[in-house]
Parts: C-alpha cells; structure tokens; sequence
C-alpha cells in the first residue's frame, strides 16, 4: 500500500448547506498568523476580549460566557453533562434532529427526558409544552432548539423561556445555528445555558462552541450532589483556564489560531452591528426564496417559522435528488444540504449563513439550479 504523499488543496466551492458556511477571507488570515503560547499574556488578553465579544453576541452580561474547546456538539455536552444529575428531570421539545440528540444527552447523565414531540418541519408548540410543565412540576429544566437546522424551523424562544420560567425550570437553548442569523437576546429572554457553533452563521471555522451560563446555571453546578462525569467539560474546571482575574490554571490547551479566527469573526459581527445582520439574513432569504418560487420550488415550513438561514424545500416529483447535488458540487462547486431523517430524499436545506447571506451567493445558486434542473 503506498500513502499519498501530496499535499491537499481543497476547491474554492461556494458552501450553502447547513454549515461549514463560506468563511470569510479575513477570518481565514487570522487562522494563518503565528502561534503563541496559549498561557502567553497576550493570548490571555485576546480570551478576555473573546469572551466580551461573545457577551455581546449572545446580549448578556453572563461572566461564564466563552467558547468550549470543539464543535457544537460538545458545547451541547457541556450544557447536560453540567446541569443535568441522575434522577433529575429534563422536558425536552423535538422537532427535527438535535432535540434528539438533547434527549440521548439527558439520558447518558443519567437524567429522565419528558419528550414533547412536534413534527419535522412544525415549531414547538406552546400548548403541548404548557401540559407537560403542568405534568412535571418536579421537571428540573427545559431543552429546546431555537434554529432547527434539519428542517429551517425557528421556534419562539423568547416565549418558551418565559413559559419554562413561569413553572420555575432553568432553560437550555441550543444557539448553533441561530446566533449571528436571528435575533437573540439570552439575557432578556432568561435563559440560563445556552451553545452555539463558529461554523454557522458567525461563518468562522469549525471546531469552536461558543457557550454562557446565567448565575442561577452556576448556582446549580456548585451545589452538585456528584461530580461532572466528563472532566475535559467540567465547567468548573474549565473557569480555572477561562475566568475572569484570577491566574489562570492550565487545563488543556486552548486551540490558539482557531481562537484568533473566532475574535475576528466577533469583531466582524460587532462591526455590522446585530440587527443589521439579522436584517440581511432576512433580506437574502426573501430574494432566495422569490428565485426558487420562480423555478417552483416550494418551501415545506410555514412563513412565520421560516430560518432565513436555512431554506428547506420539496424535491419536485421526478427528480433525483442525490444526482443534483453531487452536479452542483462538481459543475458550480456549490454546496446544498441534502434532507435529514424522516425528510431524507424529500427536501434540499439551502443555507444563507453569515459572510454567506449575501447577493452573489443567492444569485449563484438559483441560476446553478435553475440550469441543473433544466438539462
Ligand atoms: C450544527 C448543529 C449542531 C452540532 O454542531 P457541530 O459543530 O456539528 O457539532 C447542534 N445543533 C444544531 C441546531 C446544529 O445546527
């Protein structure tokens, strides 16, 4: 057997899946720059400023607010492994993928999820959620996924937190694909542990999950029955490394470049300002969505629940879906999510995240279509 010895040169291609979203060349030359010392004092200033610039993305004032060594999937870790004890009682909502996933979290801490079901494709339903808070006054916290990237759904987050607040349950918010694309506001909105990704609509690089804990979160972990059973994810450990003032403790080393690539997207996003960006996501879904109505397309989400990040649509009758995608990787270089699940073969998820909602793009895709689809 002989090993590939070259060196590997991706293609330039134009990402509109459900994340990695194109990055921006800027954040690209941040990841390039030299190496220092992840103990360095001037590594330990960009932490700090890091971590003001995610307090400002997520509008809180939270001071455990800073982004966990690896993806979205590990911030999601963070928040069970942290909050969730054995015995204790999770109401998670489901309506695509990742509230799956939060239920499998639950369970493996031992904890008991009360699952609310809503179908893919449907946000989560308040009604439904009420009854199951009525049911488990003794329910310890509320789970939900604000942007449901497996099928383009948002949910009303600020009124589901009020909700779980009013039955005196902490909430847990998964952020990864909204933060940066919709509003969000995690201090307003009382939530209590929330986690994002870098690779979504803050259009960094993946490998980073941005997370924040209110004080009533790190109240709960303190007062602990048992150790955290996942000590890279401890967040008590983890503050020792991250917090505030103190020396810091070595825990593990910090990914360096990727933390330089995550400021600069931060700083990216403080500049445009927060709303300017959830504007232009919407504005860059509606000129997408009138070009894929106009090659008759159809959305499957209802207007009001529509992600403008994450357009999902029915595959026409007749069409096979694997064989446009894989002509739009190899003829455009472009990059569309395939459905997930239960909407397997039925749908493509088109997303506009980040440096990636912007004309150019929408134009290049509903022309790529357009011709694929034709021919
Ligand atoms: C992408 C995504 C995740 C997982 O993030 P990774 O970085 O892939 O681990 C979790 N939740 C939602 C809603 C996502 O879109």
């Amino acid at each position: 057997m002989s090993i590939n010895t070259q060196s590997f040169i991706p293609p330039k291609r134009t990402l509109m899946g459900p994340g990695p979203s194109d990055v921006d060349p800027r954040i690209l030359q941040a990841l390039s720059l030299p190496t220092i010392g992840h103990l360095d004092p001037l590594f330990v200033e960009l932490m700090d400023n890091t971590k003001q610039l995610l307090q400002f993305a997520f509008q809180t004032k939270n001071a455990l607010t800073m982004p966990i060594s690896a993806p979205g999937s590990a911030g999601m870790e963070a928040v069970f492994v942290n909050l969730v004890e054995p015995g204790d009682k999770v109401i998670v909502c489901q309506n695509g993928v990742f509230g799956g996933r939060m239920q499998q979290n639950v369970q493996r801490c031992g904890g008991r999820a009360i699952m609310v079901q809503d179908d893919w494709g449907t946000a989560t339903d308040l009604n439904k959620l009420e009854q199951a808070l009525k049911e488990h006054p003794d329910a310890k916290a509320l789970a939900f996924v604000h942007a449901e990237t497996s099928t383009g759904v948002r949910s009303d987050a600020q009124a589901i937190c009020a909700l779980a607040k009013q039955y005196e349950c902490l909430t847990i918010v998964d952020a990864v694909t909204s933060l940066g694309g919709i509003e969000l506001a995690v201090d307003e909105w009382q939530i209590d542990a929330i986690y994002s990704g870098t690779q979504k609509c803050l259009s960094c690089v993946p490998g980073l999950s941005p997370v924040s804990f209110s004080d009533t979160a790190i109240k709960v972990i303190k007062n602990r029955q048992t150790p955290v059973q996942s000590w890279f994810l401890d967040m008590d450990l983890v503050m020792g490394y991250w917090g505030q003032g103190t020396k810091r403790a070595y825990h593990h080393t910090a990914p360096v470049n990727s933390i330089y690539a995550l400021h600069e997207a931060l700083l990216i996003l403080h500049k445009e300002g927060l709303q300017t960006a959830w504007d232009r996501h919407a504005a860059m879904h509606q000129t997408l969505r009138s070009g894929l109505e106009d090659l008759g397309l159809e959305f499957v989400v209802k207007e009001q629940d529509r992600l403008p990040q994450l357009n999902m649509v029915r595959i026409p009758d007749g069409i096979d879906d694997a064989l446009v995608r894989s002509r739009l990787l190899n003829e455009f270089d472009l990059e569309i999510g395939a459905g997930l699940g239960v909407l397997a073969g039925k749908v493509w998820r088109i997303g506009l995240m980040g440096y990636g909602a912007n004309q150019r793009n929408v134009e290049y895709c509903v022309s790529a279509l357009s011709q694929v689809l034709s021919s």
